[in-house]
């Protein structure tokens, strides 16, 4: 059973929770031996941050270490180390130095214009997750630019550490699917804290009572009172207006473009097609793999890198603002065509007509499942393979873990820069998942060491990487390997069983699109690079076979595809009409 309710009592989550309760105000530490440029910086902060958080200079490497200790010893928080890119005695090796202390505190280096000597050791140790932020100078203590990207950053922060108080609260029982599909959902979606309280403890009884809820777990409440009791995605996003029929025309059932799935590829599409006229549909079911990635550096426009989550966040707005509609916590179960047109059959029954779907459901990565390595992400731990990574990793210990060929090439491009690469395989022997030819490279590099029938368990530290757990799979030991980047390559399963066999797919069933299709005479409508077997059918993003496993692939082929649905349209257009002047000639 559902149902949705205004309490009438005191707002949920009105105190503050999750909220260290030190009493005192949290640091913003500037470290800079120039006089001048550090006081410019202090004096920024102090305008515009002075009232809920400590401004504390240092002027030099040694005295930031001791202010940094004297800070941690009277337990308070550090939000942000800022640090002159001239510092003597190094700026970056000083910042990745202040990790143990605090690590959750964002470490920024701060350069003048035109100091570009300085961005190689800072690309080097963004990589490493040794650094957070690069940005430039003040140039005055009211720099709006340079306080905009503090401010930023203290929202990444603040986000982070839980500080600020909940703006939702869930209460359900571990193990309920819906309970732990919600909680990861919005974890992701919320900028605030979320609360979760576990359904039969104290805590969620007297919540429950204190706000007059009574109904089926889980519970979703939202701080302006409302709640919602047998909670599930769909429920949930009706209920905060994002759900069924939200847009410009709430009942409608028929549209240009239903664009099924929102990562970056449905996101792009949607933008794309809504900005141009086109009447679009957005439908999704749970969130993006992009919004797993704690930080995204690889993403144009984002020198400081930006949470996956946050990119979403930003993607959902913008399509929302060309009035997109959108209908979130659906899942699509079929496609068919009827009279030209193709429906989209939800889960719950609903039926959607348009001319053209878009299929932007992405893949699902194969995951770890080790805590402790995923939160590493972005910081040392990278999903997928890219050279500017493996670049990051000149000169240190390196793991790459998968045994199929995407890993073993990539252990042998990142020995290239490496002082060394372990590549961890869960087989007992290599031959069975990789090419001869690539197996026989590896085995030639002096650098690289394969550690066969063994799984990554854990890692060390939970800011930076500095070591990883491998474990053998006969013996049950696990050995510590001090490694400073792993690259997780163990593959991904795209979600396409549902779809009609009418849409071709490859052995491990990507979608095929355009050329990469089955050629026949009549497959006319394959003309179109990222056209499926089924007129009016496009694919776009990781469900794609033969797309790059990216976000910015997933967002150019979101747009390249709305140009191809315009070529589409005119096409069908075309053949409507020629078809009417031959039975009118006929006639
Ligand atoms: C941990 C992690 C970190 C990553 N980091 C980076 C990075 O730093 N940089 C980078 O470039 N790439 C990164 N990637 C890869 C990147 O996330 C993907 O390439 C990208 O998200 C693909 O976008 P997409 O739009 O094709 O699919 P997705 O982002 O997967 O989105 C597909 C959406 O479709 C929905 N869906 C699926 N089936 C259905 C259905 N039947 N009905 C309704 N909805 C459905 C899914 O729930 C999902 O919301 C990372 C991946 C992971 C897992």
């Amino acid at each position: 059973m559902t149902s949705t309710n205004s309490a009438s009592r005191s707002a949920p989550g009105s105190k503050a929770a999750g909220t260290k309760p030190t009493g005192t105000k949290p640091a913003l530490v500037v470290v800079d031996d120039q006089d001048a440029t550090r006081t410019t910086i202090a004096g920024a902060l102090k305008r515009r941050y002075g009232m809920d958080y400590d401004v504390v200079q240092a002027r030099s490497a040694n005295t930031g270490r001791a202010e940094l200790d004297r800070l941690r010893d009277a337990g308070v928080d550090v939000a942000v180390i800022a640090a002159n890119a001239h510092l003597i005695g190094d700026c970056t090796t000083f910042l990745a130095g202040t990790r143990d202390a605090f690590p959750r505190a964002r470490r920024v280096v701060l350069a003048m214009l035109g100091d570009n000597w300085v961005l190689p050791s800072i690309a080097h140790a963004a990589a490493l997750g040794e650094i957070d932020v690069f940005d430039y100078l003040p140039t005055s203590d009211r720099d709006e630019r340079f306080l905009s990207g503090i401010a930023s950053i203290l929202v990444d922060w603040a986000q982070e550490i839980g500080r600020g108080d909940p703006r939702i609260t869930i209460v359900g029982s571990k193990g309920d699917r819906d309970f732990g599909t919600l909680v990861s959902v919005l974890q992701r979606w919320e900028t605030q804290p979320i609360r979760k309280l576990l359904a039969g403890t104290p805590a969620a009884d007297a919540f429950l009572a204190e706000h007059g809820i009574d109904g089926p777990m889980p519970v979703v409440a939202l701080n302006d009172g409302r709640y919602v009791t047998g909670a599930n995605m769909a429920n949930l996003s009706d209920a905060i207006g994002s759900g069924t029929n939200s847009g410009p025309d709430p009942h409608a059932t028929s549209f240009d473009v239903v664009v099924l799935g929102l990562g970056p590829a449905g996101f792009s599409a949607a933008v794309n097609a809504a900005s141009e006229g086109l009447k679009t549909l957005l439908v999704n079911d749970t969130f993006s793999q992009a919004s797993s990635s704690p930080m995204v550096r690889n993403y144009l426009g984002f020198p400081a890198g930006i949470t996956g989550a946050e990119l979403m966040r930003r993607a959902w707005t913008q399509s929302m603002m060309f009035g997109a509609s959108t209908r979130i916590g659906r899942v699509a179960t079929d496609i068919r065509r009827r009279d030209g047109r193709n429906i989209v059959e939800l889960e719950d029954g609903a039926e959607i007509t348009a001319p053209v779907v878009m299929l932007a459901i992405g893949a699902d990565y194969r995951r770890l499942e080790v805590e402790s390595i995923d939160r590493l992400v972005g910081r040392g731990v990278f999903y997928g393979y890219g050279a500017l990574e493996a670049q990051a990793m000149t000169g240190v210990d390196a793991a790459v873990v998968g045994g199929a060929n995407s890993a073993v090439q990539a252990a042998i491009s990142v020995a290239r820069y490496a002082r060394s690469v372990t590549l961890v395989v869960r087989g007992s022997t290599l031959r069975d998942s990789a090419s001869d030819y690539l197996v026989t490279q590896i085995e030639d590099l002096p650098n690289v060491t394969v550690m066969l029938d063994s799984e990554v368990v854990g890692a060390s530290d939970d800011q930076r990487l500095r070591s990883i757990s491998v474990r053998n799979r006969n013996t049950g030991k696990a050995e510590e390997r001090a490694v400073s980047g792993l690259f997780v390559m163990i593959g991904a399963v795209p979600r396409t069983d549902w779809l009609p066999s009418g849409i071709a797919r490859d052995e491990r069933g990507y979608v095929l699109t355009g050329a990469d299709g089955p050629q026949d005479d009549e497959a006319e409508h394959l003309s179109l690079p990222f056209e499926t077997t089924m007129p009016g059918v496009f694919a776009l993003g990781d469900v794609r076979a033969g797309s790059v496993k990216r976000i910015a692939a997933a967002v150019g082929e979101g747009s390249a595809a709305v140009a191809q649905v315009h070529r589409y349209l005119s096409r069908v257009t075309a053949g409507a009409t020629a078809e009417r002047e031959g039975a009118a000639v006929a006639g």
